[in-house]
């Protein structure tokens, strides 16, 4: 992921006297809540970005661009948590935050070993098909398999092709448990209904602007379907899409295209499979009406990576930038860390309504459209450094973050330090690395400082947590 910011055009560069040379220091939004006393509300505070100078000048205080869309939102959240769970219980009760402690870190009873995903897409609705091998940490042994879900309707759940009936399986707000899975490894399927069309919180699957997009860092994942929602579980996807062709002709997920065609009655569909074993942070799917920026890159042992970053069509002139932003960013992780792309296939999608900056989804990184789009008539160049810089940032997780990976969320920060580090020193051999030592260093006294002097300080590895989205500030990425 990459930062929850926005460049801040004039009174932070103003401040630092850099203004045009130096890449806009991306402001860090700053709830100003302890992050222990979370709730659903104040998530909204650091999901929008600073759209306003002045308030810029108040030290990155947030604002509020869509209030009334923030409590429209939370009004639809519950009207679907109450209407769609099959058993549901009593809200209150079950949402009481629960406090995670590193010192309490165990490893998972079961792993999975492949994950065959199925979307139909739909205007109303969307069924979304999980076939699971699960296999238990210790053989032999068969402890209750607890999947974390959210706002999800289970339709059905079957154990090697038998569908369990009620009393095999608990259900609540937060969980789908199986009570008695078989000893050894076995088949999961679930069925289940979501309702993106409903969904304002961005986070899981939801649409942007007609478009079907996901974001599933940092617990996004459970409000698609049932799952172990951990990065400690890693297991190789295939994604099958399946969308009305004329609503929806473009379909992406994580990995190669392997298969694709038309289907009755106005459908298509397209099978992504993504041959490297990840977490489920790092699913992602793109649906909608969006044209690309195509190019190719050839890494050192000769392998042609097709480039595309899609975006709606009156856009994709704007992407030229970040086009050379993506090949230099390769070529650059290739020449100073002897990293190499390991698939045939990139993909960027731009989007106007994206809560997290950017996110490094395996293959198909999302943007919000301010981190990619740019032209000389409107960016300065302050906005193609800092395009650049993202780009190389999302691009550099490939490996660390992605290839190689957390084992729980409290080790948050050596993906994202790293991966800082390394899209640093990019900016730094592509520019001045002496302008962007004090762009960086001016971004720490600016935002990081206070940050650390008010309620939100907390230690780069915390003790404890109870939301994790909280912890995506400035601690991690500016230090
Ligand atoms: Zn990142």
């Amino acid at each position: 992921m990459a930062r929850l910011v926005l460049p801040c055009k004039g009174a932070g560069l103003a401040r630092t006297g850099l203004l045009g040379l130096v890449s806009s220091a991306p402001l860090q939004v700053t709830n100003r809540v302890s992050f222990l006393e979370n709730s659903a509300k104040n998530i909204y505070r650091y999901r929008r970005f600073l759209t306003s100078e002045a308030l810029c000048r108040r030290n990155c205080r947030f604002s509020y661009p869509s209030l009334s869309r923030a409590k429209q939102a939370n009004r639809l959240i519950c009207s679907v948590a109450t209407e769609s769970l099959k058993n549901p219980v009593e809200e209150s009760k079950m949402d009481t935050p629960k406090e995670i402690f590193l010192k309490d870190y165990k490893r998972p009873d079961y792993y999975f070993d492949t994950v065959d995903l199925r979307f139909s897409l739909g205007e109303e609705k969307t069924i979304v098909s999980s076939k699971i091998t699960v296999f238990p940490r210790i053989e032999g042994s068969s402890p209750p398999l607890v999947l974390d879900g959210h706002d999800i309707k289970l339709v059905s759940i079957c154990v090697n092709g038998k569908e369990l009936k009620e009393g095999e399986y608990l259900l609540d707000s937060r969980h789908l448990t199986l009570l008695s899975p078989p000893s050894g490894s076995f088949t999961l399927e679930i069925v289940n209904e979501i309702h993106p069309e409903k969904n304002t919180s961005l986070e899981g699957l939801y649409k942007s602007s007609g478009n079907f997009c996901t974001q599933c860092e940092a617990e996004g994942f459970r409000n698609i379907t049932f799952y172990q929602d951990r990065p400690d579980i890693m297991a190789k996807y295939t994604c099958r899409i399946e969308a009305d062709k004329s609503l929806y002709p473009v379909l992406l997920s994580n990995g190669n295209l392997i298969e694709q065609g038309d289907l009755e009655g106005g459908r298509h569909y397209a099978l992504w499979e993504d041959p490297f074993k990840k977490p489920c942070y790092l699913f992602a799917l793109v649906a909608g009406q969006l044209e690309s920026r195509d190019d190719t890159f050839i890494t050192r042992s000769g392998r042609k990576v097709s480039l595309r970053i899609w975006t709606p069509a009156q856009d994709v002139p704007k992407t030229a930038h970040a086009m050379y932003s993506l090949k230099a960013a390769m070529k650059w992780d290739e020449d100073v860390f002897g990293l190499e792309y390991d698939l045939d296939l990139f993909n960027i999608v731009a989007v106007p309504d994206f809560n997290m900056g950017a996110m490094e989804n395996k293959s198909l990184n999302i943007f919000n459209s301010k981190l990619v789009l740019a032209s000389p008539e409107t960016a300065t160049d302050a906005d193609y450094a800092a395009i650049l810089g993202v780009i190389g940032h999302e691009y550099f997780h490939n490996w660390t973050g992605n290839r190689v990976t957390c084992r729980d969320w409290f080790q948050l920060s050596l993906k994202e330090g790293l991966t800082v580090f390394r899209d640093q020193e990019f900016s730094s051999d592509l520019g001045s690395r002496t302008v962007k030592r004090i762009a960086d260093v001016s971004k720490l006294r600016n935002y990081q400082f206070p940050q650390d002097a008010g309620p939100m300080a907390h230690p780069v590895r915390p003790h404890s947590y109870i939301k994790m989205d909280n912890f995506y500030t400035g601690k991690l990425f500016f230090t």
